[in-house]
C-alpha cells in the first residue's frame, strides 16, 4: 500500500514483527503442545486430588444422575455412536483393514489352548468381558509386564484363530466415544470428569478410613419395601434402616477447634485467671455487664465459669424428600460476648484479616441427627433415647490443649409442632400454644396477662406426679388426654 501511495519501491519487504520468525511446522507443534497441556491441566482440575467427591456429595446428585450429566456433556450421543459403528462395519466389510493395536501374538505369554477352548464354549450371541478374561489368563508381554490393552489382544487373537467367532459372538459393542476437539490435524478429547464408579470406590474408601465422617447409626426401624420382580410379581421385603447421628461430643469438639482456629472464641488459661489484676477483673465484668462478687476468689471463679460455658441451641424439623418424611436435628452455639469476641474486637485483634460477622460465624448450624421419621409423636420418640445419651454426657467438659470448656443446652427453637413436641404440649386442638392460652384468646391481652405459663420444671413435675408416669412408661405418650371429669 505504501509503495503504491508514495510511489517508492522497497527492495525487501519490511519486517514489523520483533520476535524471530517461526516455521509453520514449529507453530503447529507449539499449538499442539499447548492444547495437550491445557487438557491435562483441566483433567487435573476436575480431580483436584480427590476434591471432586466433595463437589459431588455437596451437589445432592445421585450416582446415576452424575453419570447421565457426565455422558451428555463430554460424550457423543447414542445415536451418533451407533451411526459411527455401523459405518465402520460397512467399511470393514468392503475390505478396509483397521489399524492393529497389538504386536505379534507369539510375543504374548498366556495359556492359548485353554483360552481358545473356553471361548468356544460361550453360547451364541453372548457378550464377553475381554479385560476380565485377560486378568484371568494373566497375559504377560515379552518383557514380563502386563500390557494395558490385554483385553484387546485376547479379542484379536480369538478373531484370527477362529474367524467364525465373529458370527458366533457379539464382538463389537456400541460404545459412546468422548467428544473431541478437531483443530486442523489435531484431534484431542474433551477433558472429562471421573466416572461415577471411581467416585464410589473413593468415597467408600474415605468413609471406611474415617476421612469422611458420617456419624453413627441410630434409631433402627424396619420398613417394608415393595419390589417388582423380573417375573412381574410384587414382592414385599422387610429391611432394617437407621438414622444417622453425629455424636454431640464429636460436634462439640470440632466446633471448639473451629472456634479457636477462626479466632472467634475468647479463651484464657488457668494461670491468666489466677494472675488477673483487680482492674482487669473489673473491666471484664463491666464488659459482659455482670455485677462483681465482693470476694476476689469468688469473682474470679464466677468470671471463669461465665467465660468458659458455651450455650447450645437445638433445632429440629420435618420435611418430605421424594415422598419419604425425614427428621433433621441441628445444633448451633448461641453468641454471647462472654465467650466470643465482638465484631469490633475481632477487627482490632486481627487487623490483617477481612472483617467478619462473628455472631453469624458462631451461630452457623451443625447437623446432629438425620433420619427417616414420620411426624407422629410415637415415631419422633425413637430419637429420644439417643438424644438422652448425649444430654447425660453434656456436663463432661471438652478439652483442647489443656483448656477445658463447658457446654449447656440452653434453648430450643423450631416451628410450632416441633416446640409442642419438645415441651410436651398437645398438638393442635384448642390449646396448642405452650403459653397455655386458648387458641382463640391470643388477641385478648387482658386474658393473656392473667395466665401464668408453665415452665419445663412445672411440666416435669406434672408428668412425674400421680399415675401419669406409669402411663408414660407403658408407652402412652399423652397421659393427660381423654381424662374423664369427676
Ligand atoms: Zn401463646
Amino acid at each position: 500500500m505504501m509503495e503504491k501511495n508514495l510511489n517508492i519501491k522497497f527492495e525487501n519487504p519490511i519486517k514489523v514483527s520483533l520476535s524471530p520468525l517461526k516455521t509453520p511446522e514449529q507453530k503447529r507443534k507449539e499449538f499442539e503442545r499447548n492444547l495437550k497441556e491445557t487438557k491435562q491441566k483441566m483433567d487435573d482440575a476436575f480431580t483436584d486430588v480427590g476434591e471432586d467427591i466433595h463437589v459431588f456429595l455437596a451437589s445432592g446428585k445421585s450416582f446415576n444422575q452424575y453419570t447421565r450429566d457426565r455422558m451428555s456433556t463430554s460424550f457423543e450421543s447414542k445415536k451418533s455412536a451407533s451411526k459411527r459403528v455401523l459405518s465402520r462395519l460397512n467399511k470393514e466389510k468392503s475390505g478396509y483393514k483397521p489399524k492393529k493395536h497389538h504386536g505379534k501374538f507369539d510375543n504374548y505369554k498366556f495359556d492359548k489352548d485353554l483360552f481358545l477352548q473356553e471361548i468356544q464354549q460361550n453360547p451364541a450371541g453372548s457378550t464377553i468381558n475381554w479385560s476380565l478374561l485377560a486378568r484371568k489368563y494373566d497375559i504377560k508381554s515379552k518383557n514380563g509386564t502386563t500390557p494395558k490393552n490385554a483385553g484387546q489382544v485376547l479379542k484379536e487373537y480369538a478373531k484370527t484363530k477362529n474367524p467364525n467367532l465373529t458370527q458366533h459372538l457379539r464382538l463389537r459393542r456400541i460404545r459412546r466415544a468422548k467428544k473431541i476437539i478437531i483443530q486442523k490435524n489435531i484431534k484431542i478429547s474433551l477433558p472429562t470428569k471421573r466416572p461415577a464408579k471411581n467416585l464410589k470406590t473413593d468415597i467408600k474408601r474415605k468413609v471406611s478410613s474415617g476421612e469422611l465422617y458420617i456419624g453413627v447409626p441410630v434409631a433402627p426401624k424396619s420398613i417394608v419395601k415393595t419390589k417388582i420382580t423380573d417375573a412381574g410379581t410384587l414382592n414385599q421385603e422387610k429391611e432394617q434402616i437407621y438414622g444417622r447421628k453425629i455424636p454431640m461430643q464429636h460436634i462439640r469438639k470440632s466446633a471448639l477447634e473451629h472456634q479457636i482456629q477462626s479466632g472467634t472464641l475468647r479463651f484464657f488459661t488457668d494461670e491468666e485467671y489466677i494472675n488477673i489484676s483487680d482492674q482487669e477483673l473489673r473491666s471484664r465484668f463491666l464488659r459482659i455487664q455482670e455485677s462483681i462478687p465482693e470476694n476476689r476468689e469468688n469473682a474470679i471463679s464466677f468470671l471463669k465459669s461465665l467465660e468458659r460455658t458455651r450455650s447450645i441451641k437445638l433445632w429440629h424439623d420435618h420435611s418430605d424428600i421424594l415422598n419419604h418424611s425425614y427428621v433433621c436435628f441441628m445444633l448451633s452455639w448461641l453468641y454471647d460476648t462472654a465467650n466470643y469476641l465482638t465484631n469490633q474486637e475481632y477487627m482490632e485483634k486481627y487487623p490483617e484479616r477481612r472483617p467478619i460477622n462473628v455472631q453469624a460465624e458462631v451461630e452457623k448450624p451443625k447437623i446432629y441427627i438425620f433420619g427417616q421419621s414420620g411426624c407422629k409423636d410415637e415415631e419422633q420418640m425413637t430419637y429420644v433415647e439417643t438424644r438422652l445419651e448425649d444430654l447425660k454426657d453434656i456436663d463432661t467438659p471438652i478439652e483442647h490443649d489443656n483448656y477445658k470448656i463447658q457446654d449447656c443446652l440452653r434453648l430450643f427453637s423450631g416451628d410450632g409442632p416441633a416446640r409442642q413436641f419438645e415441651g410436651g404440649q398437645q398438638r393442635g386442638g384448642n390449646y396448642p400454644c405452650l403459653c397455655g392460652v386458648h387458641a382463640e384468646e391470643h388477641t385478648n391481652l387482658l386474658h393473656c396477662f392473667q395466665v401464668s405459663p408453665q415452665d419445663l420444671d412445672d411440666r416435669c413435675r406434672l408428668a412425674t406426679s400421680s399415675n401419669s408416669l406409669r402411663k408414660l412408661k407403658e408407652g402412652c405418650l399423652n397421659p393427660f388426654q381423654n381424662l374423664k371429669k369427676r
